[in-house]
């Protein structure tokens, strides 16, 4: 069995003394054996990176540019294949894989940008003979932790950014799907990035720790679960590291009565089910606002009942596996404990019968949920949607307002006060309006409010440039010496 190798200065290395299993969740077979770091692994890839740093500094913007325009072919002639390996450890069907390469891509198109994203300002004559300007430089080396259910896009989200700043890299992506990290170094060094700017390191809570205390790691971008996401900031704040930890999500769809039912109900399946809701922009919950529950929930189960779930490798499929037994188990305790809860169960994903050992749930369809339910707070990460029922769109409103995430929302109406009302007042990093999965495009940065986002930089697009630079202003004057004398007093601006 191929043992899956760190990236450490441009070379494959593995560590012996800690192994994982690597499965194939449509089979439930274990297919690769991945190294876990030891801290003496995660330091070399620290001290590869600090080494790197001060050359890839110096590299002209043009040169570094360059790394990204062939990147992004590479990239796009290799999707095929990097959406087989998303497919075989991940299990999302293959269009769904090479959909998060297309839009991990946008994050490489933004980074050949850097020329324009990297420009200072400068004012002139801000005292008599005397000009301020300023630049942005990069922090130093780049911690960048991610997790299972976006192989591609989201280790893409941090690293293009990073890199085209100046900054060198460590990545520590999920010990889940690991595979296609090491895909991406391969290719960007295919592309003329230099050894050693960016390095992958798999492993657990002793590499994160590691990365985490490093005083030779100057910022962490974290993506991943709410628990963890907190306990990132905390810990890398507390060493003095900016940081920005990306957790979870509760996205509510809120259906007004005046709603296209047919195509709202084609959103929202598409949005709960896909990738088998395992995105942290899912839909997990429809608010039905003023009777329009029945009607939406038929026109719900109607489609779900048409559902392909199946390996991911096989073009028929819409929907594949979970990541991990234990992941199918837990989805499937949240449905199994729903009826006590107070819901209906419309749609039990347990009777799904599936040959094989493959990680599969059906999907779930779960209506009249009580807000104070688990199924309803807790963040299921499942193919399971509940359906909340309200009379107003105050109430609704509040619902959305009061839940612990805030990532994305979203509203499916025909009218533009009430959609413009919900642009304004709803607590949410991302607002759809008859749009399911608001992704921000690449030009734009992504993020949620509340327990949805640790620290205060949205990822990717624009704030990323802030985030990943450090910025320095210099005043200049050119003064007649001759003309020079001592005064103590501060410097004015006359
Ligand atoms: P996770 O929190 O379990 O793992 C994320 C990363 O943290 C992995 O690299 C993992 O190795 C590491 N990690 C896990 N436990 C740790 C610990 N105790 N100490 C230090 N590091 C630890 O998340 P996951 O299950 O891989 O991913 C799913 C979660 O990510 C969901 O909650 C989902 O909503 C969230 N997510 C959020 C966004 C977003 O943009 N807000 C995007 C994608 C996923």
């Amino acid at each position: 069995m191929a043992r899956i190798p760190h990236v450490i200065a441009g070379e494959k290395v593995t560590d012996a003394e800690r192994t994982q299993p690597v499965y194939n969740p449509a089979t439930g077979e274990e297919q690769h054996e991945l190294s876990i770091a030891s801290v003496a692994t995660v330091e070399q890839a620290i001290a590869a990176a600090k080494a790197a740093l001060p050359a890839w500094r110096k590299t002209s913007l043009t040169k570094r540019a360059d790394v990204f325009f062939n990147l992004r072919q590479l990239l796009k002639q290799r999707t095929p294949e990097l959406a087989a390996i998303v497919t075989s450890e991940h299990g999302k069907v293959l269009s769904d894989a090479a959909g998060e390469i297309a839009r991990g891509l946008e994050n490489v198109e933004f980074a050949s940008g850097l020329l324009h994203l990297l420009k200072g300002e400068r004012d002139e004559q801000v005292s008599t003979g005397v000009d301020v300007h300023s630049i942005k430089q990069p922090v130093g080396v780049v911690a960048a932790i991610t997790p299972f259910n976006f192989p591609v896009m989201v280790p893409l989200w941090m690293i293009a950014s990073a890199i085209a700043c100046g900054n060198t890299v460590v990545l520590k992506p999920s010990e889940r799907d690991p595979s296609a990290s090491v895909f991406i170094a391969d290719l960007f060094r295919e592309a003329g990035l230099p050894d050693g700017v960016l390095n992958v390191v798999h492993g657990d809570k002793t590499a994160v720790d590691t990365l985490l205390d490093s005083p030779d790691v100057k910022a962490v971008s974290f993506v991943g679960s709410t628990p963890i996401a907190k306990y990132i900031y905390e810990r890398a704040a507390a060493n003095g590291k900016r940081v920005q930890a990306l957790g979870g999500a509760k996205n509510h769809a809120m259906v007004m009565p005046d709603a296209e039912l047919n195509m709202t109900a084609d959103n929202v399946v598409s949005a709960a089910y896909g990738s088998a809701g395992e995105r942290c922009m899912a839909i997990s919950v429809v608010v039905a606002v003023g009777g329009v529950g029945d009607e939406l929930v038929a026109k719900i189960k109607e489609r779900m009942e048409k559902l392909v779930i199946g390996d991911g490798t096989d073009p028929a499929s819409e929907m594949g596996p979970l990541i991990t037994a234990e992941a199918k188990a837990r989805v499937e305790s949240y449905v199994a404990g729903a009826e006590a809860e107070g819901a209906t169960v419309v749609v039990d994903g347990r009777e799904a019968k599936f040959e094989g050992n493959g990680f599969f749930t059906g999907v779930s369809l779960l209506d009249h949920v009580k807000t104070d339910s688990k199924v309803y707070l807790d963040e299921i990460f499942g193919p399971v949607l509940a359906v909340v029922r309200v009379d107003t769109y105050e109430e609704g409103l509040e619902l959305i307002n009061t839940h612990q995430f805030g990532n994305g929302t979203g509203i499916f109406t025909r009218d533009g006060a009430t959609a413009r009302a919900f642009e304004f007042d709803v607590e949410a990093g991302m607002v759809g309006i008859n749009v399911p999965i608001p992704v921000p495009v690449g030009s734009f940065s992504f993020g949620g409010w509340k327990d949805s986002l640790f620290g205060d930089t949205h990822i990717y697009g624009p704030e990323s440039i802030n985030f990943y630079t450090r910025s320095k202003v210099v005043t200049t004057r050119w003064p007649n010496a001759e003309q020079s004398k001592v005064d103590l007093g501060f410097p004015s601006n006359s």
